[in-house]
């Protein structure tokens, strides 16, 4: 039986492998096919499909993009999408200089909590191409020492509420989806259990989502099960992964939870009927 994994980044966003060194544990990791998920970023994509041409590993270009409703983070997964559509380049570069603009702001409010020996460029030097976000900032935070582990950067530094925390200008779900949609892609709600905010599917099916992602890190049988039955409810695929962060997320896994095949066949499927 083969299997995929559908959410990954690269350290174009804020995982800690490159593209091709992801596809090298894919490989070792015996999966079919992975989609390269970064951050409003798709730069990681070409040099995924680049490295994977060596081996029998399909590369699907997706996206994950950050939106917000009502105060509440929601992200948006893009599968099949067209990554080199000019519109959608620019739309991401702008996305890009916020979350830049971003990290200036957070810096400042570290300073005024007394963390006086950080700069941006710290961590633009660590981010590198691609999008700059939090994850960076929080591994300057534990290198610098001011926490031991990137998940006490967030709880005590730059969590959703936490006293550093900086939001930024995100677009609406209603925008996220229409994103994807104008670039061939299939939107599906990323994590759906996180942001727990059931009531705004079918609400996100009205504006052309296609799936959900049911199969998550630490997402129970209970959980898989309630979401497969949400969208077997509004006709929607079901797609999983591992939202893999290479160390900067602890514990996440290539390849787990175990995603079968048979989901991407459906989304090649649901992309060649828009067509
Ligand atoms: P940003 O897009 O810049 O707001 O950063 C969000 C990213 O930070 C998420 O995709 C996660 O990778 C990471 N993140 C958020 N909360 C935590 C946490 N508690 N521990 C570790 N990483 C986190
Ligand atoms: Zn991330
Ligand atoms: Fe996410
Ligand atoms: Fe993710």
């Amino acid at each position: 039986m083969k299997f995929a994994d559908l959410h990954l980044h690269t350290d174009f966003s804020d995982s800690t492998l490159s593209p091709a060194e992801l596809v090298q544990v894919a490989v070792n990791a015996d999966l079919g096919a992975i989609a390269i998920t970064d951050h409003d970023c798709v730069e990681g994509i070409c040099p995924a499909q680049e490295e994977a041409k060596k081996f029998e590993l399909e590369i699907i270009p997706g996206i994950e993009l950050t939106a917000e409703k009502d105060g509440k983070e929601v992200h948006i997964l893009g599968y099949f999408i067209d990554y080199l559509d000019k519109v959608f380049l620019e739309k991401l570069e702008k996305i890009k200089v916020i979350r830049e603009k971003r990290i200036f702001d957070m810096v400042e409010k570290l300073k005024e909590l007394g963390v006086d020996d950080i700069e941006a460029q710290d961590v633009f030097d660590l981010s590198g191409m691609g999008t700059v976000g939090r994850a960076h900032l929080a591994s300057i935070l534990k290198k610098k020492g001011w926490v031991s582990t990137v998940s006490e950067a967030f709880r005590k530094y730059i969590g959703n509420s936490s006293p550093a925390y900086v939001g930024k200008f995100n677009m609406t779900p209603e925008q996220a989806i229409k994103t994807i949609l104008d670039v061939g892609g299939l939107p599906v709600f990323a994590h759906p259990h996180n942001p727990g905010e059931d009531n705004l599917i079918p609400e996100f099916v009205g504006y052309g989502l296609k799936g959900l992602e049911v199969y998550y890190p630490g997402y129970p049988e209970s959980i898989v099960k309630h979401y497969a039955n949400l969208a077997a409810k509004y006709g929607l695929l079901l797609t999983g992964g591992s939202d893999f962060h290479g160390d900067v997320k602890e514990g996440s896994v290539i390849g787990i939870p175990r995603v079968p095949y048979d989901l991407v066949e459906k989304l090649k499927q649901a992309k060649n009927e828009k067509r």
